[in-house]
């Protein structure tokens, strides 16, 4: 199959969360697989051109909007250990910015950026005559691409006989925008917008577009999708996804353990396996090396991880309103990687200086020490308040690091409480969103971290979890089928 994917964020390019790793997992397991996939992107500002190789090409695209041409230089890198071509979309005005979305509130002109970005990948499809049997978007950002494959390039002889499929990566960002400047942009009459597939609640919403015109819809786990169909948790969606309920699915997520494997990682100063665990707590000395003072640096204390991006959603304020109890009690220590809102920045960063040895805090986005903080944690904290999937979670249980999820989405799929009967389960949950549950079931974890035997079970558990890219490369692959079977091709 050829497999056009657009998408926003791609690992190791320009990542701010999942997405990114998704992105870039999916495309190397269908490569693996024998199927032709490209990647268009944008380039971004932040992008280090030199380190990933890469280079101008002799194209520059045309890129229709409205009545008239816009224009983009096109680069060319390959995704890293692989030959998938990579295609950058250079314009000076869209994205040579030093963010990608523009955090925390996002760049005034994310809706056209991201228009621009989605009528593109059409033309760099052609201008690099690739003809896809699929196009694969990826949350609202690209979402516009499924409604020009079925308008503007319906008869193009390119993707005449393309299909769409829509994936949902995190339905609380939808990709509002005024009708009045989006729809002329985009090429469709404004005149036309009342009632249509563009609209929800009087504007223009890009998540919902994806939704209504793609083939199938997908979304990153079998919960979230219950979840998205069924309750507030669609975040107003729900009408159009059970409209769509026939082609709308949950896929997991799956982790490149090509990229998190404990045993191969190069960011971490002590790899380790299931044989060699004992090492693991290596990887924790030299954590507290930089901020621990030599009489403090006590192996014993547990370490308690937490790699994510500061907002609501990932349940901060849970571990803001139990985080002292711990401390003071000198049962534990805090390894908080994060970036994101300012108040959540502020407060973690309060806390590092109120308590220097107990609680670290690393602000800003940091590829290498996500990885050690996770290797060096003995548990992981995710306490969202909802989780589409959750990745973090999946790269823990490889590294024998212990989950204390909130179940939730991709989260109630992935992490299952320990039983300490049957020794079967991989970590410790609560179902409740509060701070109260959320530190009982903490507790528990502790518990069981003081009992080797069963903190070598638990831990054991999770490393032997497969929770691989190959399987959900292989179900993606259906749901193209399935999507080319709806356009009245058999594959
Ligand atoms: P989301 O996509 O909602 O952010 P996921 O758990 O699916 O959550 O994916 C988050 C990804 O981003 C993981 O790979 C995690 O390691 C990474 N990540 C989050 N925050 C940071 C940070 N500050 N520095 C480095 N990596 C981060």
């Amino acid at each position: 199959m050829n497999i056009l994917a657009v998408a926003a964020e791609c690992t190791p390019f320009a990542k701010v969360g999942g997405l990114a790793d998704v992105v870039a997992a999916l495309a190397k397991h269908w490569r693996a697989l024998g199927h032709s996939v490209r990647i268009v992107m944008p380039r971004y500002g932040t992008i280090d051109t030199d380190r990933w190789n890469i280079r101008p090409t002799q194209l520059v695209t045309a890129v229709p909007i409205g009545w008239w041409h816009e224009y983009a230089r096109l680069w060319r890198g390959e995704l890293p250990g692989t030959d998938i071509p990579v295609y950058f979309l250079e314009s000076r005005d869209y994205f040579d910015r030093h963010g990608i979305y523009g955090e925390p509130e996002g760049y005034p002109d994310n809706d056209r950026r991201f228009l621009f970005l989605s009528r593109a990948a059409f033309e760099v499809a052609a201008a690099t005559d690739f003809t896809p049997d699929i196009v694969h978007a990826h949350d609202w950002h690209t979402a516009f691409t499924m409604a020009f494959l079925k308008s503007h390039y319906r008869y193009h002889p390119h993707f005449a006989r393309t299909a769409g499929v829509f994936t949902i990566h995190n339905i609380a960002y939808q990709g509002q925008s005024d009708p009045h400047r989006i729809i002329p942009l985009a090429g469709f009459r404004i005149e036309e917008f009342r009632g249509s597939w563009f609209e929800h609640d009087g504007v223009v919403n890009m998540m919902k577009t994806g939704i209504m015109f793609a083939d199938k819809i997908t979304t990153v786990s079998p919960t979230y999708a219950r979840e998205i169909r069924w309750t507030s948790a669609g975040m107003g969606m729900q009408p159009y996804l059970n409209l769509r309920g026939a082609d709308f699915l949950g896929i997991l997520n799956g982790a490149d353990y090509t990229e998190w494997d404990p045993a191969t990682d190069p960011y971490i100063p002590m790899q380790y396996t299931v044989e060699t665990l004992a090492d693991k707590v290596k990887n924790k000395a030299a954590l507290l090396e930089d901020s621990v003072p030599p009489h403090d640096r006590i192996l014993e204390v547990p370490l308690f991880g937490m790699v994510s991006r500061l907002t609501s959603q990932k349940g901060i304020d849970l571990l803001l309103g139990c985080i002292e109890q711990f401390v003071r009690s000198g049962q534990a220590r805090f390894a908080i990687l994060g970036s994101g809102e300012p108040r959540y920045e502020h407060a973690l960063r309060l806390l590092g200086r109120r308590y220097p040895t107990r609680v670290m805090v690393f602000t800003g986005y940091n590829a290498a020490l996500s990885h050690h903080v996770i290797a060096s944690s003995d548990f992981l904290l995710m306490p969202s308040l909802f989780e589409p999937c959750g990745l973090t979670q999946l790269y823990a249980l490889r590294y024998g690091t212990v989950p204390v999820v909130r179940s939730t989405g991709g989260l109630a799929d992935t992490v299952a409480e320990y039983d300490p009967v049957s020794g079967i389960g991989t970590g410790f949950t609560f179902g409740e969103y509060s701070v109260a549950a959320f530190a009982r079931a903490i507790e528990r974890g502790l518990s069981y971290y003081r009992h080797p035997l069963h903190w070598d079970r638990v831990r054991i558990n999770g490393m032997q979890q497969d929770f691989s890219a190959t399987k959900s490369a292989q179900q993606y692959l259906a749901v193209f089928g399935w999507a080319l079977e709806k356009i009245g091709r058999s594959m």
